[in-house]
């Protein structure tokens, strides 16, 4: 296989769905969906970045009557659609923002978050529960003339994989091999390693692409003392592993909700973030990919033998 040096972002898209199951949402999060989501797009349109955009289906309706009595989530799954976020249809849909992905000039996948946001590691979550999520979301993309290929499950947690394989889609994000957040940044041996991932075909005949760095996970009291972009942490993090990309054969898998970016601090790392990268694409070999542009070359990759041939 010829030597590839590629940088992959990918975006969990959610607005309200990210937090809808949660005893207490974080409002600061919550209400920067919007703001975040059209931010995150400018920016990648500035620099011609594409990205893989994993978007929760629901967004994709106008409306909904809060019930979804035919779909086979546990009771209460919905409620907050029609209590505290009744009034709130900015949570809840998002057909504006999720056009304007797809009408962007960047190129961008778009990919899938499942259709509610359920947790498909959940030891709960039925393989009916799983197929009906995704067939959701593949029934909307298709209704928009789209076909969905790659999938981020909601909260990292992998879980019936065969449904994946059996409902389209080629490729997930796999979980991280380094710890995300405060330790993996401040523990000297970890920093120093390779934060290239190595994507794979599993048994399902799906390619895992592990994620490398969840751009912020390191925030609260540590953040605040990295006062200007210059001096952020995280941003020098995501430069050495852009530099991995650029030098050697290894994908450097970046991703964010468009939730994080609350302020205009948050902007800021994602500008001099994206700026790199584009720069480093003009003077070196460094590409960016999308997760299924990664996938197809992958599965086309004819040294790849170390698997059988997906059914
Ligand atoms: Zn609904
Ligand atoms: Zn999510």
């Amino acid at each position: 296989m010829v030597p590839v040096g590629s940088v992959v972002i990918s975006i969990d898209a959610e607005l309200g769905w990210g937090f809808h199951d949660l005893d207490e949402p974080p409002r600061d999060r919550v209400e920067s969906g919007r703001r975040g989501w059209e931010s995150l797009l400018s920016i990648l349109e500035r620099h011609d970045v594409p990205a893989t955009w994993a978007v929760v289906g629901h967004l994709m309706l106008e409306d909904c009557d809060g019930e979804h009595a035919d779909h086979p989530a546990p009771p209460g799954w919905f409620e907050r659609e029609r209590t505290t976020w009744r009034e709130r249809p900015d949570l809840r849909f998002g057909p504006d923002l999720v056009r304007a992905v797809v009408d962007s000039p960047a190129d961008h996948e778009f990919a899938s978050h499942t259709f509610s946001h359920v947790l498909f590691g959940d030891l709960e979550t039925t393989r009916e529960l799983a197929v009906a999520e995704l067939e959701r979301a593949q029934d909307l993309a298709a209704d928009w003339g789209l076909a969905l290929e790659s999938l981020v499950y909601p909260r990292n947690d992998v879980g019936h994989r065969e449904a994946l394989a059996d409902c389209g889609f080629h490729a997930y994000r796999g979980r991280s091999p380094t710890p995300d957040g405060v330790v993996g940044l401040l523990d000297s041996r970890l920093r120093n390693r390779s934060l290239l991932v190595e994507p794979s075909v599993d048994e399902y005949g799906l390619v895992n692409v592990p994620a490398s760095l969840f751009l912020f996970g390191f925030e609260g009291p540590l953040r605040t003392v990295a006062e200007s972009v210059w001096t952020d942490p995280m941003l020098a993090q995501a430069r050495r592993g852009v530099d991995q990309a650029a030098a050697g054969d290894g994908v450097f898998h970046v991703w964010l909700h468009p939730n994080n970016l609350v302020s205009e601090r948050d902007d800021a790392r994602l500008e001099a973030l994206v700026g790199y990268i584009a720069r480093l694409r003009e003077r070196t070999d460094l590409t960016v990919e999308t997760m299924g542009s990664v996938a197809a070359r992958v599965l086309e990759s004819p040294a790849d033998d170390s698997f059988p041939t997906p059914r």
